[in-house]
């Protein structure tokens, strides 16, 4: 049998970049009785969060929330407002990226994959000049959509969507912008109808500090107008019946209702601290992590200090390192999950996450784990990260009492 509540003393540093730590206040609201989904109480819950969501992807539209985790979302955003047959430009930031485009491929859509070759378009985020330039050949409107990744997870690079935005106005052109920030929402700054984008993808189990289980795309009104007409087949994915069912606070079939508690409490966490101080939280985070790593001698997968991840930090390892059996040594000696390397960085880096319920202590111990493991697995490191992290830390202070105020 497995033994689901296996605890060794302490607890599990569960730093990978997605699920993130769920913080007591929402295990607890989410084991609150299951209730009739047809019922009065459950249209109040209903309402509170569909409302309350709009305020994370700052949109003014309706936010679609699917029992699913993101890839169901991914899906969602696709055959809702694209026929068989569509062009669509995607970009190649990293392993999710890749999937996405795998996805649209197999869905009977022809994506053209564009990025910087290699290894090294796994380092920067988007470049709108390239977006720009591909959309101003396609003279006939050929290209129904572009989708890129917000924050791309497999390596902690983002990219600047207001930026893509304007490269897609620059050339005049009229497709959609269908944007992932599955792992990016409520971590790092995002405004869906600022920046122009047609359809957000999200999920719970990242800064929405949630298991995974529900997913989210945020809706534009251009976006609703092409679902009038998109071909691709979709039952479960479709938006009209559930944003009608919506306005009171219902949905066609079982939603998660436990999660949507949940939903509720991280919430209310979130909209008490502030996003702003959310990010400011979520950046100064990811530079203490930053700064371990240089002390460290080791260098940060992300090539463009502009386009650091707030949410977690890749690290690469040296030539001969296998980034995996450092991850294993971590694990067996420190009870501390890192992210593995995904797709082309397979073994060659590992991810730190630092995004949801963090704190100065909890990346502080995190960093001791991984310098321990680093020597441990014979990892020459030039200094201590640890005392460079806490350095910063220390001296860029953010006391509770301001956070409270706030
Ligand atoms: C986690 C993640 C996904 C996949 O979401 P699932 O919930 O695992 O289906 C897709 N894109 C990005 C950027 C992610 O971080």
């Amino acid at each position: 049998m497995i033994k689901l509540d296996f605890h060794p003393a302490g607890r599990h540093f569960l730093q990978i970049p997605g699920p993130s730590p769920v913080p007591d206040r929402i295990l607890r609201a989410m084991s609150y009785p299951t209730i009739d989904h047809r019922g009065p109480e459950f249209g109040a819950v209903g309402l509170k969060v569909l409302a309350g969501i709009q305020k994370i992807f700052k949109t003014e539209h309706p936010v679609v929330i699917y029992p699913a985790s993101g890839t169901g979302a991914w899906e969602a955003a696709l055959s809702n407002t694209l026929s068989p047959g569509d062009r669509v430009l995607m970009y190649e930031t990293g392993h999710f990226a890749t999937l996405w485009k795998k996805m649209a491929e197999s869905l009977g859509l022809r994506p053209e994959f564009l990025g910087l070759p290699g290894i090294e378009g796994w380092r920067r985020g988007v470049q709108p000049d390239m977006v720009e330039a591909h959309l101003r050949s396609d003279t006939e409107h050929g290209i129904k959509a572009v989708c890129v990744v917000h924050n791309e997870t497999s390596t902690g690079v983002t990219s600047d969507i207001a930026a893509v935005r304007k490269a897609i106005d620059a050339a005049g052109h009229p497709a959609l912008l269908l944007v992932d920030t599955i792992s990016g929402l409520a971590s790092a700054d995002y405004r869906h109808d600022e920046w122009g984008v047609d359809v957000t993808v999200s999920g719970s189990q990242k800064g929405l500090m949630l298991p995974p289980g529900i997913s989210f795309n945020a809706v534009s009104p251009k976006a609703l107008a092409a679902s009038k007409t998109a071909k691709l087949p979709r039952s479960f994915w479709g938006w009209d019946e559930i944003i009608e069912m919506n306005r009171t606070g219902y949905w066609p079939y079982t939603p998660n209702t436990n999660l949507l508690y949940g939903l509720s409490e991280a919430l209310d966490m979130i909209l008490e601290e502030g996003l702003d101080n959310v990010f400011a939280r979520h950046q100064r985070l990811a530079e203490a992590c930053r700064r371990a790593v240089r002390a460290w001698g080791l260098e940060i997968q992300c090539a463009d200090p502009a386009v650091y991840s707030p949410v977690l930090t890749g690290v690469m390892m040296p030539e001969g390192i296998d980034a995996d059996a450092v991850r294993r040594t971590i694990y067996d000696r420190f009870n501390m999950s890192l992210g593995t390397g995904l797709g082309k960085v397979r073994g060659r880096m590992f991810r730190i996450g630092h995004l949801g319920d963090c704190n100065d202590l909890t990346l502080m111990a995190a960093l001791a784990g991984c310098e321990m493991g680093l020597k441990l697995s014979g990892v020459s490191v030039a200094g201590s990260g640890v005392s460079a992290a806490m350095e910063y830390l220390a001296a860029h202070a953010q006391p509770l009492s301001l956070k409270a105020a706030a």
